[in-house]
């Protein structure tokens, strides 16, 4: 049987459209029609903008009709992280303080449709609809990116299609099951610490984080501004090569942009990888890791191994530090970030009261009160007290030169190879409520995916097994990492492609019902 037209990957969706053989049309309508009657039960989506979509696809049909030459995304249903600002379409980044209080009063339940709408595109939003996307809406996600179950989100938390007692990941969780469920064939999302890479492998789909400034943070609502970076989700490396080519560049409007050229990601899938050196870092195999996501990820390297490339252990030392310093920085960075939501120009305002008189310092604090969840404040807290005089060397300074001596680590070890393996994650996708009030144990689902963020290097993970969770259920997906040396996401695609061709799940898709 053919397959439904949005399990096509991307690069066939997109030659259908371009060909005239499918209309975009027809393809936002399957996308929307997908949603309604998938996401009740998942919660991938904030908001719907059906219309919007239904326009623009039929303003491709017509350039069509015209004669014009469709771009790389022709009708490609692509599903946003509610981090990433659209023009005047509501955008929240899981938070109520971006929320207006809805009738009744802003303690009562926060409504997303009620979102901050911005005036301007984020800049990889205008690259999608110019290579001819179609965006029919925004995905969950947890508050302000904190987080890696996407239970930290205001509006609720993002169910696991492969079992939906468990979390998604996060804080991408929202644009991971849009792909993983079948409802876009593609998606983005940001990874600040692990939030694109830990989704995907938890949820089974691919997932990309591109060197820090490759793609463009203008219109990203920020979290911590020097790990920040948007990429793409897909269900096959392929898809997820021609959205990363689409979004990648310079941008002037985001100064930390590089000049580089961008890649042919793309074309880079079913080059030879006979002779390419893979370092395995035991370090990332240590204690903590759950034995059966160990023994999957050793097998997906034993592969690699039989397609010709050279398999040897590399170190990295500092990797114990990585969360720590993580912590630190991320914070810091959030705390200041943070700091322009307070009631006065976006979303939520709640006038308060100091001394029984209504003020400045009342608007504030009853604003970041009633609009932040618990881990945001938690964080603002951390980074705030990181900051301060007498602290700053003591911890925000010391943090930054762990993170050198990390980068280092990097640095010495692309001497003797050409990328590094390892896992995605510790463990399987763990259930909902599991870890909601041990943030420690949370922080350390992104063991495996702090490093590359501290380094700025890009990083890539590809389904590689399911496996049976400890605490049973249905077997769950197992993600497989690779690492490259700054700006070669070419070598990512090209390693991750020869893998996916031999791959045990490929092709494999989460159970819809
Ligand atoms: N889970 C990590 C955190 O909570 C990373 C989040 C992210 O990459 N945005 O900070």
């Amino acid at each position: 049987m053919e397959p439904a037209i949005l399990d096509r990957s991307i690069p066939e969706l997109a030659a259908l459209v371009q060909r005239g053989e499918v209309s975009a049309e027809e393809v936002a309508r399957a996308a929307l029609a997908r949603i309604e009657q998938r996401d009740g039960a998942l919660g991938a989506f904030l908001t719907v903008q059906g219309e919007q979509a239904i326009e623009a696809a039929r303003a491709l049909d017509a350039r069509r009709a015209r004669g014009e030459a469709l771009g790389p995304l022709a009708g490609v249903p692509i599903g946003l992280k509610d981090a990433l600002c659209t023009e005047g379409a509501p955008t929240t980044a899981g938070s109520k303080i971006l929320t207006r209080a809805p009738a009744g009063g802003a303690s009562k339940a926060p409504d997303p449709a009620r979102g901050y709408r911005p005036p301007y595109d984020a800049t990889v939003v205008a690259r999608l609809r110019g290579a001819g996307a179609i965006l029919p809406g925004k995905c969950n996600m947890d508050e302000f990116a904190m987080g890696s179950s996407n239970e930290n989100s205001a509006f609720g938390p993002v169910k696991n299609p492969w079992d939906r007692t468990r979390i998604p990941g996060g804080s991408s969780g929202g644009s991971a099951v849009a792909v993983a469920a079948g409802m876009t064939p593609g998606s983005l999302g940001s990874d600040t610490g692990g939030s694109i890479r830990q989704p995907a492998g938890l949820t089974g789909v691919v997932g990309v984080k591109p060197t820090y400034g490759r793609v463009s943070r203008y219109g990203l609502i920020a979290f911590a501004s020097s790990l920040d970076q948007i990429g793409p989700f897909a269900q096959d490396v392929k898809g997820a090569a021609r959205l990363l080519e689409v979004i990648s560049g310079r941008d002037p409007r985001d100064a930390t942009s590089l000049d580089a050229p961008v890649g042919a990601y793309e074309a880079a899938c079913g080059r030879d990888v006979a002779g390419l050196r893979i370092g395995v870092p035991e370090e990332y195999f240590a204690k903590g890791i759950d034995e059966q996501v160990e023994a999957k990820v050793r097998e997906a390297i034993e592969g690699l191994r039989g397609l010709g490339c050279e398999v040897r252990p590399v170190h990295l030392p500092h990797t114990r530090y990585a969360v720590a310093a993580y912590y630190i920085v991320a914070t810091a960075e959030a705390s200041s970030n943070l700091a322009r939501f307070d009631g006065v120009r976006f979303g939520l305002r709640v006038e308060g009261e100091r001394g029984g008189k209504a003020d400045l310092q009342g608007l504030y604090g009853g604003t970041r009160g009633e609009g932040f969840g618990r881990e945001v404040k938690r964080r603002i807290l951390l980074g705030t007290y990181v900051l301060s005089a007498g602290y700053y060397d003591a911890y925000y300074l010391r943090a930054q030169k762990v993170r050198t001596l990390i980068r280092r680590d990097f640095d010495e070890a692309f001497r003797e190879v050409d990328l590094i393996a390892a896992p995605v994650s510790p463990t399987v996708a763990f259930r909902l409520g599991e870890r909601v009030d041990d943030p420690l144990s949370m922080y350390l689902a992104d063991v495996y995916t702090l490093p590359a963020s501290m380094a700025g290097l890009p990083a890539i993970s590809v389904p590689c097994a399911t496996a049976p969770a400890p605490d049973g259920g249905p077997p769950l997906p197992v993600g497989l990492q690779l690492i490259a040396p700054a700006l070669e996401e070419a070598r990512l695609c090209r390693a991750a492609y020869a893998w996916e061709q031999i791959s045990p799940v490929r092709g494999l898709r989460a159970p819809v019902a």
